[in-house]
């Protein structure tokens, strides 16, 4: 097992693994940049190493800085989180090449997946079924025109190289197509400085459902069951919920049957997520994440599993210890992600924190790095706080969750609890009666 670790991200994610690590025995390093010196991660942590400026480029994203910390504090792996260097290839590639271990998959397949036309190739060629789509790189206006009018309006012009729900954009008929096409490689292009496109017919009704996957060095795979993530405002995630309320157990297995026998073809290791969209009975995969997802709480109350405990005990070398049918589903989970934002024109909120009130109770989680006092800075994520509940049925968790949400206090910064509390009385959201634009048309009433 390792000797120390160090936690290569800020705010809950950090606090999450510092807690995992914790319960493991393992001593922790925190990084920081200026602006988070007073922050919950860093005065958690067992020793801490300021990166750089508040900028995230030259703190966060700063890989010598972050390996040099490593260097000084003799941390002998380190956990990206998600977001920031945690899909970086090469950081992967110079942590390995530092005789340090990078606790999540070989660069090889974050490679592999970080391009999302390379992902759809391996994954059709594993047997998993794709959205319709351009088998490749869409190379101009007339390719795009050709596989349009093959596949049949609307299409979605999508960045190879997209994340964030960037890069992204529909064309419903044959005449928004060129607009579509310049507007969606100019984003992918100032976004993530790589234009290559592809196309997929654009789902009218679909619902993003996603398979949260576990493969240790051994070979061993296993699926710890499905998230439904639909509630998204431009195409991010704002509630989610294990499992999906529109799945059956067999669909459920099923899926996760094709999922883990694909990735163990693959020789897949560490934690991942396959992302799919779901619509009449069909899944469509749209791609897969190779990190650790914001979400995951909800699978683990249903699976009653630590992941960053499993994704560390397997970058160790140990081995899963358990089988598919040892995986157990009990209950249901939700979770709403709570931002720093005005809950009607979504525009950041930072600030000073001047009172600060997490719920509690049975089934009731929080994780964030919050506290009275705190400033929530402006350069970084506008998520502030992840409120998960769990009970036996769904309707028992929206009442929990109902219940959680009343009695969540933050003052000194708006938030999104407002528009949270109008989600979780929506009748179609109790009914779980909803698809991925369900809620852009929610918050524009
Ligand atoms: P990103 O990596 O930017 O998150 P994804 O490919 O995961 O991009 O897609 C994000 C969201 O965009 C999906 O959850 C879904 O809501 C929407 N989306 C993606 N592809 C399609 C599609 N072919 N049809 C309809 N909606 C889509």
């Amino acid at each position: 097992m390792f000797r120390k670790i160090l936690i290569a991200n800020r705010g809950e994610i950090a606090l999450r693994i510092q807690r995992a690590c914790r319960e493991l025995g393992i001593p922790t390093v925190a990084v920081h940049s200026t602006a988070d010196a007073e922050a919950m991660h860093v005065r958690l942590a067992d020793e801490s190493v300021c990166i750089g400026p508040p900028s995230p480029r030259e703190s966060y994203l700063n890989i010598p800085a972050i390996l040099s910390a490593a260097a000084i504090t003799g941390a002998d792996a380190i956990h990206p989180g998600y977001g920031f260097l945690s899909e970086n290839a090469n950081f992967a590639e110079m942590v390995e090449a530092h005789g340090l271990t990078f606790i999540g998959p070989s660069a090889g397949h974050i490679r592999m997946m970080g391009d999302k036309i390379e992902a759809k190739i391996a994954m059709a060629s594993l047997g998993v079924p794709l959205v319709p789509g351009s088998a490749g790189e869409v190379i101009d206006l007339d390719a795009a025109a050709k596989i349009a009018n093959e596949i049949g309006y609307p299409v979605l012009i999508k960045a190879a190289a997209g994340g964030g729900g960037r890069g992204m954009k529909v064309a419903s008929s044959a005449d928004g197509l060129e607009e579509a096409w310049r507007l969606a490689r100019a984003e992918a292009r100032s976004a993530f400085g790589n234009d290559v496109v592809y196309i997929e017919k654009y789902l009218d009704r679909p619902r993003h459902i996603e398979m949260q996957v576990m493969a240790d060095s051994h070979g061993n795979v296993v699926h710890f069951g499905e998230r439904d993530c639909s509630l998204q405002r431009r195409h991010q995630k704002l509630l989610e919920e294990a499992g999906s309320p529109a799945l059956t157990a067999a669909e459920r297995d099923a899926l996760g049957e094709v999922v883990t026998s694909g990735l163990s073809k693959l020789g897949y290791r560490n934690a991942g997520t396959l992302e799919f969209l779901y619509q009449d009975g069909q899944f469509a995969f749209i791609e897969m994440n190779t990190r650790l997802q914001v979400e995951h709480p909800v699978t683990e109350m249903v699976c009653g599993i630590d992941l960053v405990r499993e994704q560390i005990r397997i970058a160790a070398g140990e081995k899963l210890g358990y089988t598919q049918k040892e995986v157990r589903f009990n209950g249901h989970a939700i979770e709403c992600r709570i931002n720093a934002e005005d809950p009607v024109t979504f525009t950041a909120s930072p600030g000073k924190v001047t009172a600060f009130h997490a719920p509690g109770g049975l089934g009731v989680r929080v994780d964030s790095a919050l506290y009275a006092g705190y400033t929530v800075p402006p350069y970084y994520d506008s998520m502030i706080a992840k409120l998960i509940v769990h009970a036996p049925t769904r309707i028992e968790a929206i009442a929990r969750m109902r219940r959680a949400l009343a009695e969540f206090v933050v003052v000194g910064v708006k938030t999104s609890l407002p528009l949270h509390q109008r989600i979780v009385e929506a009748p179609e959201f109790i009914a779980g009666d909803y698809t991925i634009h369900w809620l852009e048309n929610f918050v524009g009433q």
